[in-house]
């Protein structure tokens, strides 16, 4: 069991308590913290009004529940009374009721699919949406299907053949360019999940396997034509009649935000200090999980707290930066390193400092927005980062510096509270001796007498120095990642320095 001081902390109206969740863009009350939302939950309170029992709820009556004070809302046919949830939304209660009284799947999807609602809001379950009969015409396929088939000619397919050992899953996607970062594999307990993400969509392949397989599998994939390979070992060399039995989403080409995100045990394999509050985990994918993340990508840690299934986003990070990186020492399966910053009130980061070397967490499917292709055209590359914002810019540099060959400057301008604060400072700074491209400032918003560098925090001035142009037409992009406020007023000052939209890219949820 967690201990989770019950106080409100930090203190009422504080940066903290703004900034406390990312998403936050109010500040809540005292005693109104995710903890003490899971423990009003676990406290045995009628959270719905209906003293457990479920029922059917037509639009019509979703429609009467749109006050602040008799709240529902509808997630993917489930209709939750979110009324006593009104406090405890990070987000805030004018949000939360943006959906009231209706189906807010949409909305929700657009702002953190990620929060696992199921359980968050389990104690709040109304009922299901009473189905309205839909005449469907003759022949017509449920949505997922009617969106492949639109395309049709470009939705992927797949085939299986087999030998005396293997089993091999063929897609083809139908698309070029296809690389391993598009193809996520896993194979837990018999059931086969391969999703495609093509742009915008998913394409799954999801199967419950006709007979065992070995836990190792192996991806090939035909990049030029978009042909790939997922390789299975048989556990007994027996013929198989079939792949197996087709699941829900098998052979879908949908939305990515339409699909659930898919996590995967992975093990802790190793959590080393980086600074005094900060640490890099280790954790190793399971051999029969096939994902690599994208740079500017991050993940969904999920852990049971207090008994309430909690997720939070970290980006992955490289081991080293890319002065001389090496393939880590760890065996056996790919590894995902995550720098982590561990708050003493931290819900979430005091249970992953907890876990012991060989413990397992959920580690979900990669997510995000940004585009590598963003970079591949820049000539000047302006990374702007404040605490642990400095993670996604990692990959980024390691990217920038090794593969975009029309980059002429590379600046990291890294603010921080203090110098003890500052992660990877002596690896950036060999960065900075070896390749001439790169530069980097560090700024610190709360130094000692002794720091000679710059002190501050984000502004136009500091900004406009740092963010010049190598020539004058030179194209730029700038990256931006910390606090979200931090993010938000850089965003508007680089606007206001004439920078577009297009120039910018934000890093967030
Ligand atoms: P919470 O319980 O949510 O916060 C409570 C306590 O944390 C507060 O009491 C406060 O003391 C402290 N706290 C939280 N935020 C701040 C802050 N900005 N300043 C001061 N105190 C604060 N974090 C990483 O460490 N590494 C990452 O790679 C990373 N990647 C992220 C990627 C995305 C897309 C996003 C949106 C966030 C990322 N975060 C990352 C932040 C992470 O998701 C959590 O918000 C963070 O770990 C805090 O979680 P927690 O549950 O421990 O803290
Ligand atoms: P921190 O140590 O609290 O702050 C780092 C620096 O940012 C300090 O100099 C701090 O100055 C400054 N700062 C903080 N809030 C500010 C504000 N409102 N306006 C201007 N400057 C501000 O940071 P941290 O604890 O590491 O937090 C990092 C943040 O980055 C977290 O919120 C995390 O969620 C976010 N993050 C986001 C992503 C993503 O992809 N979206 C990835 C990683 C991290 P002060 O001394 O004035 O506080």
């Amino acid at each position: 069991m967690l201990n989770v001081p019950p106080q409100a902390f930090p203190a009422p109206a504080s940066q903290q308590r703004v900034a406390a969740d990312s998403r936050a863009k109010v500040p809540l009350k005292p005693g109104r913290s995710l903890m003490d939302w899971i423990r009003l939950t676990k406290s045995g309170k009628d959270l719905t009004g209906l003293k457990g029992r479920l029922i059917e709820v037509t639009e019509d009556e979703l429609a009467k529940h749109n006050k602040k004070e008799d709240c529902w809302i509808c997630i993917r046919g489930f209709v939750y009374n979110v009324t006593p949830y009104m406090e405890y939304h990070p987000g805030g209660e004018d949000e939360l009721m943006k959906a009231a009284g209706s189906d807010g799947t949409d909305l929700f999807d657009q702002v953190h699919r990620w929060v696992n609602y199921e359980s968050m809001l389990k104690e709040c379950l109304v009922g299901r949406m009473a189905v309205k009969p839909i005449a469907a015409p003759k022949g017509m396929l449920p949505e997922k299907k009617v969106l492949g088939a639109s395309a049709k000619g470009l939705t992927p397919s797949y085939d299986w053949f087999q030998t005396d050992s293997l089993i091999t899953v063929v897609i083809y996607t139908k698309q070029k360019d296809v690389n391993a970062e598009l193809v996520i594999v896993d194979c837990q307990d018999k059931q086969l999940r391969g999703e495609i993400i093509m742009d915008d969509h998913s394409y799954l392949v999801e199967v419950d396997l006709d007979h065992a397989v070995q836990e190792d599998l192996a991806v090939n994939i035909a990049e030029k034509v978009g042909k790939v390979e997922i390789i299975l070992k048989k556990k007994d060399n027996i013929h198989w009649k079939m792949l197996g039995r087709p699941l829900e989403s098998h052979n879908t080409l949908i939305k990515r935000t339409g699909r659930g995100l898919f996590y995967r045990k992975c093990k802790l394999v190793s959590k080393t200090e980086v600074t005094h509050d900060t640490k890099l985990f280790c954790l190793m994918l399971p051999k029969s999980t096939h994902l690599s993340v994208p740079t500017g990508q991050h993940v969904y840690l999920k852990q049971i707290i207090a008994g309430t299934e909690v997720v939070k986003p970290y980006t992955p990070v490289l081991p080293f930066l890319p002065l001389d990186f090496k393939e880590p020492s760890c065996h056996g399966g790919a590894h995902v390193y995550l720098m982590i910053k561990i708050y003493s009130c931290g819900l979430f980061t005091q249970a992953l400092d907890h876990l012991q070397i060989g413990d397992y967490i959920s580690v979900s499917s990669p997510e995000g927005n940004f585009k590598k292709s963003q970079v591949q055209t820049s000539e000047d590359l302006f990374l702007l980062a404040a605490g642990t914002g400095f993670t996604p810019m990692v990959k980024l540099l390691n990217f920038a510096l090794t593969e975009v060959s029309c980059l002429r400057t590379v600046k990291l301008i890294f603010f921080n509270k203090t110098e003890d604060d500052i992660l990877w400072r002596s690896q950036l700074e060999q960065l900075a001796l070896k390749d001439e491209r790169f530069e980097v400032q560090f700024v610190l918003s709360q130094p000692t007498k002794d720091w000679v560098g710059k002190h501050g925090k984000i502004s136009s001035s500091l900004l406009c120095e740092f963010v010049k142009r190598s020539r004058k037409d030179s194209k730029v992009l700038i990256c931006i990642c910390g606090p979200t406020p931090f993010t938000e007023q850089g965003v508007q000052y680089l606007k206001d320095l004439g920078y577009s939209q297009e120039e910018i890219h934000a890093f967030s949820a």
